[in-house]
């Protein structure tokens, strides 16, 4: 049966909530070298369910002075062989600076982690129970170890995690549990776009007119333009406001001018090779990347170039024909340049395609308006629950193929981050899965789930032991 180590400081009621799973059943004590005190197992049931409870509690009363070191050495140990661990804290003293340690360091474990908000009995437990949201690990389930209290939430949030096979026995679903995307720290990435600036970075060749186009978004002379190529050298960030046409709102707008990507051959000088650095760094900084185009010349390989780049870079992806005011025969063109985009670059089906002149200033709201909307998609995070209902519906519409008669077992799919919206899809025999198949899965994705042209990251990962 799968292996739930309750894990979490002193004082948290961990041994009352190991007594509780496991009741009066035999609690087998382990002295595995290694751990100073010893581990309590006891198979547990909840409501059924079957699974090995492991209590950590005996660390606690060695020499508090030295507890956060020596409890992660021990957990470290003990983690070794657990399926899944229950995090628990205590929801009347709220989140406490070694609840924070504990939980950046279990967010580096390969390991899904159920958050216990332990002594939620009666109202004392609530202001506890919403800062502990706050560690990272989703919603946390309240519990009264002590009472009883909460059991059967405790029971809905394992059973995800645990699956029971046509014998009657419990297996450990192949799942993960990085419900939030962390930075280098460890620490949370809260994704509020609302107050943050939209990053956003115009790249295009040279005279495309990216010049023209932020001069008029900004609407002062603030940077150069002029008829020969390349005449703005250096990227230039400068910090804005938009305001939304239609609800009169001011959307804050950092904008990154670029000097342009130049073909190679066209970058002689040592200043102009720096400039390609810097549209390059300037995709780096974006989370928005508007390609501008030139209705004048029509779509150009270099063109695709920059758009495979951004993708590959994981931005999401605008692009803008400019200078339509001058445009010949509108209509034909601007069909013609998405059917050139989708059968130069099969990625780039379903991209944002405006018309716009910098000159006049036709289709800037648009563009804006455009550019707010994929930043939103590029940064949506799918619920699991969500995600898996879709995903039983791609699998039965197209299922995977069955190489040697072996049939390849897909079981279930997690987003496992955002800004690119990357996803990891659990199953058996992966390595037989064709690439098309993967192709199959992400272009679905982007369609059904609407992140249109976003890149889309998938990994696929096989059920570790
Ligand atoms: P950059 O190299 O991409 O920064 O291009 P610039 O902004 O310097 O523009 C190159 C040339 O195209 C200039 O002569 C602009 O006046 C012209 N241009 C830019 N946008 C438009 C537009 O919307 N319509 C027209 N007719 N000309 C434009």
């Amino acid at each position: 049966t799968p292996q739930v180590i309750i894990i979490g400081r002193p004082n948290v009621g961990k041994s009352t909530l190991f007594n509780r799973l496991v009741g009066k059943r035999i609690a087998l004590v382990d002295d595995q070298p290694g751990v100073t005190r010893d581990r309590r197992f006891g198979e547990a049931v909840l409501l059924g369910m079957e699974f090995t409870a492991v209590d950590t509690a005996g660390w606690e009363d060695e020499d508090p002075g030295s507890l956060p070191g020596r409890m992660r050495a021990q957990t470290e140990v003990s983690l070794k062989g657990a399926d899944i661990a229950l995090f628990v804290i205590d929801a009347r003293a709220g989140v406490t600076p070694l609840d924070e340690e504990i939980a950046r360091w279990l967010r580096g474990q390969n390991v899904p982690v159920v958050l216990v908000a332990n002594k939620a009995e009666g109202r004392a437990g609530e202001p506890g129970l919403l800062e502990s949201y706050s560690l990272g690990f989703g919603e946390p389930v309240a519990l009264s170890a002590e009472h009883g209290e909460g059991v059967a939430d405790l029971f809905e949030a394992l059973q995800p995690l645990i699956e029971k096979d046509e014998s009657g026995d419990t297996h450990l679903t192949p799942e993960v549990n990085v419900p939030v995307e962390l930075d280098e720290d460890g620490e949370v990435i809260e994704n509020d776009l609302s107050a943050a600036p939209l990053h956003l970075a115009v790249v295009g060749r040279p005279n495309a007119g990216k010049s023209t186009l932020i001069n008029r978004l900004l609407e002062e002379d603030r940077l150069l333009t002029g008829p020969e190529a390349g005449i703005t050298r250096d990227s230039i960030a400068v910090d804005w406001e938009w305001t939304d046409p239609k609800s009169g709102q001011l959307r804050p707008v950092r904008l990154v001018d670029t000097a342009g990507m130049r073909k190679k051959a066209r970058v002689i000088d040592k200043l102009e090779r720096l400039s390609v650095l810097d549209a390059q760094r300037s995709i780096d900084y974006a989370e928005v990347v508007v390609l501008l185009l030139d209705a004048t010349r029509g779509l150009e390989t270099q063109d695709l170039k920059i758009a495979n780049l951004v993708l590959e870079e994981g931005r999401a992806l605008i692009i803008a024909i400019n200078k339509w005011d001058v445009a010949q025969e509108p209509s034909s063109l601007f069909n013609g340049i998405r059917a050139a985009l989708e059968e130069g670059l099969a990625q780039l089906r379903g991209v944002p395609l405006i018309a716009v002149s910098a000159v006049t200033g036709k289709g800037l709201d648009n563009l804006l308006n455009a550019a707010f909307d994929v930043r939103e998609a590029w940064s949506r995070r799918i619920p699991t629950s969500a995600l898996n209902r879709w995903f039983d519906d791609a699998l039965s519409a197209n299922p995977p193929p069955a190489p040697g008669g072996k049939r390849i077992k897909l079981r279930y799919i997690t987003q496992n981050k955002t800004r690119p919206p990357s996803f990891v899809v659990f199953g058996t025999r992966l390595d037989a899965l064709p690439k098309s198949y993967e192709r199959y899965l992400m272009n679905s994705i982007r369609r059904d789930l609407g992140f249109g042209a976003v890149p889309v990251r998938l990994a696929l990962r096989s059920p570790k032991n």
